[in-house]
């Protein structure tokens, strides 16, 4: 496959087939991101996402699941989408499922008979970052959108029929909002009741507006400790039955899985042994 730049897949796409058919993300502004600083949003050609898929189909004896990269993939106009979605499971008709990231505004700007189409023409999840569900974090973040509008964005993936895999970042509020972050960011992730949630843990990336606020001192990083306590007043408000919850980022202090809400009590007791200095995970073997 040819690649532009860095390219990024959520951690369940590991052994998916990851064609490019944007570059970069739409938004490419928030405090904490580096991950496209090296590419500005682009179409990638078509003629060339027909040439990588058909290059895939010569050398890969099985393709079972597709990755559509970059940042911000349902961005792509709707018909070009399906044509893709078409190339797709005719050259691999063992294919079982199509995935991208979505962000809020690729969602919003499509009509939800657009996202029912790409739905039954085989798109079956879109990965979408809140990051926060406190607005007050989300705007120091520049993340470009209200946790309202990120929710709205969400349930309408939803409701087209969409699966929804939502992440969100740990220790985003500092300590000034460390507490708003946590029930604000379990609300928000209740009230789209995503198929899938995710928590990353923050970290500072090199060259990004939040490592000078760290370095200037405007901004504490939580410690482990902070984080573990911002998880479990997470815990304790969120109420989103049947999603599947999980916290086993590289980026993560503590691995915690399970089921909302059965599993709650659960992960509670691992976040409260974690607490007590269980089953850490170093600062030195922390990665994005
Ligand atoms: S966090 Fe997501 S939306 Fe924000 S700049 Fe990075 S890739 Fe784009």
């Amino acid at each position: 496959m040819r690649y532009l730049g860095k390219v990024y897949r959520p951690p369940s796409e590991a052994y998916s087939l990851i064609v490019q058919v944007t570059y970069g993300c739409s938004h490419n502004g928030c405090a904490f991101c580096d991950m496209y600083d090296d590419k500005h949003f682009a179409m990638r050609p078509m003629q060339e996402i027909r040439e990588d898929f058909e290059l895939a189909r010569r050398v890969y004896r099985h393709v079972g699941r597709v990755f559509l990269a970059d940042g911000d993939a349902l961005m792509r106009p709707t018909r070009e989408l399906v044509e893709i979605l078409g190339l797709i499971y005719g050259l691999f008709p063992e294919c079982e499922r199509v995935t991208c990231y979505a962000s809020p505004r690729s969602i919003q700007v499509k009509t939800p008979e657009e996202l029912q189409l790409l739905r039954q023409r085989g798109l079956q999840m879109v990965y979408m970052g809140l990051e926060s569900g406190c607005d007050a974090v989300l705007q120091k973040m520049n993340k470009g959108h209200t946790a309202e509008a990120i929710v709205a964005a969400g349930q309408k993936a939803r409701q087209a029929g969409l699966k929804l895999s939502v992440t969100a970042i740990s220790g985003l509020g500092s300590t000034e909002h460390l507490r708003e972050h946590a029930i604000e960011t379990a609300r928000a992730l209740s009230a789209m009741n995503p198929e899938y949630i995710g928590l990353l843990t923050l970290m500072v990336e090199p060259g990004t507006p939040l490592e000078s606020w760290v370095r200037e001192g405007s901004f504490t990083v939580l410690n482990a400790e902070q984080v573990l306590q911002e998880t479990e007043l997470f815990l304790h408000h969120i109420d989103s039955p049947g999603s599947v919850f999980r916290m086993n980022h590289a980026s993560n202090y503590l691995t915690l899985k399970g089921t909302l809400n059965d599993d709650l009590p659960a992960l509670i007791a691992r976040v409260q042994e974690g607490l007590r200095g269980r089953g850490l995970r170093s600062e030195f073997m922390r990665a994005l």
